[in-house]
């Protein structure tokens, strides 16, 4: 069985992390979608909300996926949940740079568990959560940008706040 960790904060959940999840699953037997616990970032969801958008948005795109929260060390977490492989996506180049120093000092802590990369998908290049906080809380459209069943959510949740 193999199992492969998809970590991030998504918040919220894009059609780009979508493309990644949907495309580990067609080389592992079991995707784990786990969202991180960071106290020092103050997401504009909550975990709550960030794990029911997920399950949703996979469910929606017909992907069985197990969707968990983690705190601590990445490679740790991999190790306790049986996974062989941590699964990022790679958009920029300014991705790469700290996704190689990430990946690195992963293989140092922890060499059985290895780290997959996928380049993105032209058409989602261009998507991260940040751009659709920003567009969402200035009332554009986000249609093309999440997936379809968790756009009202992310909108209402965005215009309410001040
Ligand atoms: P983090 O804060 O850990 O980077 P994110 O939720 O922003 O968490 O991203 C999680 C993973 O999804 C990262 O590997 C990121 O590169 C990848 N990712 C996010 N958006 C895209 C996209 N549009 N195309 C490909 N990969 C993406």
């Amino acid at each position: 069985m193999r199992i492969c960790v998809c970590p991030g904060s998504f918040d919220p959940i894009t059609n780009g992390h979508l493309d990644i999840i949907r495309r580990a699953a067609s080389l592992f037997d079991k995707v784990i979608v786990a969202v991180l616990r960071n106290s020092a970032k103050s997401p504009s969801f909550t975990e709550a909300q960030r794990v029911d958008m997920i399950l949703t948005a996979c469910a929606e795109a017909g992907l069985t996926v197990e969707v968990d929260v983690f705190e601590g060390l990445l490679v740790e977490y991999a190790r306790k949940v049986g996974a062989c492989a941590i699964v990022r996506g790679l958009r920029a180049v300014s991705d790469f740079e700290y996704e190689m120093q990430m990946a690195s000092l992963n293989n140092l802590l922890c060499s059985d568990v290895q780290t997959v990369f996928f380049m993105t998908s032209a058409q989602y290049a261009y998507i991260s959560s940040s751009m659709v906080r920003e567009i969402g809380r200035l009332g554009g459209d986000i249609s093309a940008l999440v997936p379809p069943s968790i756009q009202e959510q992310v909108l209402c949740t965005l215009t309410s706040k001040p």
